[in-house]
Protein backbone atom coordinates (compact mmCIF):
# COMPACT_ATOMS: atom_id res chain seq x y z
CA UNK A 1 0.00 0.00 0.00
CA UNK A 2 1.88 3.29 -0.78
CA UNK A 3 1.63 6.48 0.74
CA UNK A 4 -1.47 7.79 -1.36
CA UNK A 5 -3.59 4.72 -1.28
CA UNK A 6 -3.44 4.89 3.09
CA UNK A 7 -4.67 8.76 2.54
CA UNK A 8 -7.24 7.58 0.80
CA UNK A 9 -8.42 5.49 3.03
CA UNK A 10 -8.53 8.31 5.66
CA UNK A 11 -10.15 10.63 3.39
CA UNK A 12 -13.10 7.70 2.09
CA UNK A 13 -13.98 7.09 6.08
CA UNK A 14 -13.60 10.78 7.07
CA UNK A 15 -10.54 10.44 8.82
CA UNK A 16 -8.93 12.62 7.05
CA UNK A 17 -10.61 15.95 6.78
CA UNK A 18 -10.30 19.43 5.21
CA UNK A 19 -11.85 22.96 6.67
CA UNK A 20 -10.64 24.98 9.37
CA UNK A 21 -10.48 23.55 12.60
CA UNK A 22 -9.56 24.30 16.03
CA UNK A 23 -7.35 21.65 17.63
CA UNK A 24 -7.33 20.23 20.89
CA UNK A 25 -4.07 22.09 21.29
CA UNK A 26 -5.53 25.08 20.84
CA UNK A 27 -3.65 25.55 17.83
CA UNK A 28 -5.80 25.79 14.22
CA UNK A 29 -5.07 23.74 11.23
CA UNK A 30 -6.58 23.47 7.64
CA UNK A 31 -6.58 19.41 8.27
CA UNK A 32 -7.71 16.94 10.66
CA UNK A 33 -6.99 13.38 11.28
CA UNK A 34 -9.31 11.36 12.90
CA UNK A 35 -7.36 7.47 12.76
CA UNK A 36 -10.82 6.11 14.69
CA UNK A 37 -12.40 6.44 11.97
CA UNK A 38 -10.90 4.62 9.29
CA UNK A 39 -9.91 1.82 12.11
CA UNK A 40 -13.73 1.43 12.98
CA UNK A 41 -13.54 -0.83 9.66
CA UNK A 42 -12.34 -4.28 10.30
CA UNK A 43 -11.30 -4.93 6.89
CA UNK A 44 -9.38 -1.89 7.01
CA UNK A 45 -7.88 -2.09 10.09
CA UNK A 46 -6.38 -5.15 9.44
CA UNK A 47 -5.04 -3.94 5.59
CA UNK A 48 -3.76 -1.01 7.69
CA UNK A 49 -2.25 -3.56 10.32
CA UNK A 50 -0.42 -6.04 7.29
CA UNK A 51 0.96 -2.83 5.91
CA UNK A 52 2.64 -1.83 9.05
CA UNK A 53 3.90 -5.70 9.65
CA UNK A 54 5.60 -5.82 6.59
CA UNK A 55 7.26 -2.80 6.90
CA UNK A 56 8.19 -3.83 10.43
CA UNK A 57 9.25 -7.67 10.13
CA UNK A 58 12.43 -7.34 9.35
CA UNK A 59 13.17 -6.26 13.00
CA UNK A 60 11.69 -9.25 13.75
CA UNK A 61 10.05 -8.14 17.36
CA UNK A 62 8.52 -10.60 19.85
CA UNK A 63 5.77 -7.91 21.01
CA UNK A 64 3.90 -4.62 20.18
CA UNK A 65 3.35 -2.04 22.60
CA UNK A 66 1.05 0.44 22.00
CA UNK A 67 -0.15 3.71 24.11
CA UNK A 68 -4.06 3.69 24.88
CA UNK A 69 -6.54 4.66 23.59
CA UNK A 70 -5.28 5.65 20.11
CA UNK A 71 -2.38 3.34 19.49
CA UNK A 72 -4.86 -0.33 20.76
CA UNK A 73 -6.50 -0.79 17.37
CA UNK A 74 -3.60 -0.63 15.41
CA UNK A 75 -1.14 -2.23 17.54
CA UNK A 76 -3.67 -5.42 18.00
CA UNK A 77 -3.47 -5.45 14.24
CA UNK A 78 0.46 -5.42 13.62
CA UNK A 79 0.42 -8.22 16.53
CA UNK A 80 -2.19 -10.56 14.36
CA UNK A 81 0.27 -9.38 11.30
CA UNK A 82 3.41 -10.42 12.60
CA UNK A 83 1.97 -13.22 14.76
CA UNK A 84 3.38 -11.83 17.91
CA UNK A 85 1.67 -10.23 21.32
CA UNK A 86 0.45 -7.13 21.37
CA UNK A 87 0.15 -4.92 24.87
CA UNK A 88 -0.79 -1.28 25.71
CA UNK A 89 0.32 0.77 28.28
CA UNK A 90 -2.60 3.43 29.87
CA UNK A 91 -2.11 6.57 31.86
CA UNK A 92 -2.44 6.13 35.78
CA UNK A 93 -1.83 9.27 37.49
CA UNK A 94 -0.82 10.86 34.57
CA UNK A 95 2.44 8.65 33.57
CA UNK A 96 2.18 5.50 30.91
CA UNK A 97 2.12 2.40 33.04
CA UNK A 98 1.95 -1.24 31.72
CA UNK A 99 -1.22 -2.45 33.99
CA UNK A 100 -4.02 -5.40 34.04
CA UNK A 101 -1.33 -7.70 34.28
CA UNK A 102 0.73 -7.19 31.10
CA UNK A 103 4.53 -7.50 31.50
CA UNK A 104 7.53 -7.43 29.17
CA UNK A 105 11.03 -8.70 30.18
CA UNK A 106 14.60 -8.90 28.96
CA UNK A 107 13.94 -10.90 26.68
CA UNK A 108 11.54 -9.14 24.74
CA UNK A 109 11.49 -7.09 21.63
CA UNK A 110 9.39 -4.70 21.01
CA UNK A 111 8.01 -2.44 18.36
CA UNK A 112 6.10 0.34 19.67
CA UNK A 113 2.68 0.99 17.25
CA UNK A 114 0.71 4.46 17.23
CA UNK A 115 -1.73 5.18 14.73
CA UNK A 116 -0.49 8.49 14.27
CA UNK A 117 3.16 10.37 15.64
CA UNK A 118 3.35 13.51 15.41
CA UNK A 119 5.47 15.51 17.92
CA UNK A 120 7.09 11.99 18.99
CA UNK A 121 6.04 12.57 22.84
CA UNK A 122 4.11 9.63 23.39
CA UNK A 123 5.85 7.60 21.41
CA UNK A 124 9.04 8.16 23.43
CA UNK A 125 7.22 7.97 26.38
CA UNK A 126 6.02 4.70 25.22
CA UNK A 127 9.56 3.45 24.51
CA UNK A 128 10.40 4.24 28.10
CA UNK A 129 7.85 1.83 29.81
CA UNK A 130 9.50 -0.64 27.36
CA UNK A 131 12.92 0.14 28.81
CA UNK A 132 12.04 0.63 31.87
CA UNK A 133 10.31 -3.02 32.09
CA UNK A 134 14.16 -4.17 30.97
CA UNK A 135 12.89 -4.89 26.86
CA UNK A 136 14.88 -4.12 24.00
CA UNK A 137 12.75 -1.52 22.03
CA UNK A 138 13.87 -1.98 18.20
CA UNK A 139 11.86 0.77 16.47
CA UNK A 140 8.72 2.70 16.36
CA UNK A 141 5.99 2.62 13.78
CA UNK A 142 2.47 4.63 12.44
CA UNK A 143 0.36 4.39 10.23
CA UNK A 144 0.84 8.16 9.76
CA UNK A 145 3.76 10.63 10.75
CA UNK A 146 2.67 13.81 10.88
CA UNK A 147 6.40 14.85 11.84
CA UNK A 148 9.34 15.26 9.49
CA UNK A 149 12.24 14.99 12.10
CA UNK A 150 12.99 11.00 11.32
CA UNK A 151 15.39 11.28 14.67
CA UNK A 152 12.91 12.85 16.92
CA UNK A 153 12.09 9.22 18.90
CA UNK A 154 15.90 8.44 18.10
CA UNK A 155 15.22 4.78 16.81
CA UNK A 156 14.11 3.70 13.60
CA UNK A 157 10.63 5.24 12.57
CA UNK A 158 8.23 3.57 10.02
CA UNK A 159 5.40 4.86 8.85
CA UNK A 160 2.75 4.17 5.82
CA UNK A 161 2.47 7.66 4.81
CA UNK A 162 3.51 11.43 5.38
CA UNK A 163 1.41 14.30 6.26
CA UNK A 164 3.24 17.07 7.33
CA UNK A 165 -0.48 19.35 8.21
CA UNK A 166 0.80 22.82 9.44
CA UNK A 167 -0.79 24.18 12.40
CA UNK A 168 -1.63 28.22 13.68
CA UNK A 169 -1.73 30.05 16.71
CA UNK A 170 -5.35 31.71 15.70
CA UNK A 171 -3.70 35.17 15.80
CA UNK A 172 -1.12 33.81 13.16
CA UNK A 173 -3.99 31.36 11.34
CA UNK A 174 -4.52 32.62 7.48
CA UNK A 175 -8.39 31.12 7.70
CA UNK A 176 -8.92 33.46 10.50
CA UNK A 177 -7.66 35.83 8.80
CA UNK A 178 -10.31 34.95 6.04
CA UNK A 179 -12.48 34.89 8.67
CA UNK A 180 -13.41 31.03 7.26
CA UNK A 181 -15.81 29.55 10.60
CA UNK A 182 -13.56 27.37 12.57
CA UNK A 183 -14.98 23.94 13.82
CA UNK A 184 -13.80 22.19 16.86
CA UNK A 185 -13.64 18.37 15.47
CA UNK A 186 -15.35 15.84 16.77
CA UNK A 187 -17.65 18.27 18.59
CA UNK A 188 -20.40 18.09 16.24
CA UNK A 189 -20.82 14.49 17.08
ZN1 LIG B 1 -7.98 29.76 12.32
Amino acid sequence: MDSEAVLDLFRDSGALLEGHFRLSSGLHSERYLQSALVLQFPELAARLGDALGARTRHLQPTVVLSPALGGIVIGQEVGRALGIRAIFAERQEGALTLRRGFTLDRADRVLVVEDVITTGGSTRETIDVAKAAGAHVLGAAAIIDRGNDATRVNLPLFSLAQLVVPAYRPEACPLCAKDVPVVKPGSRA
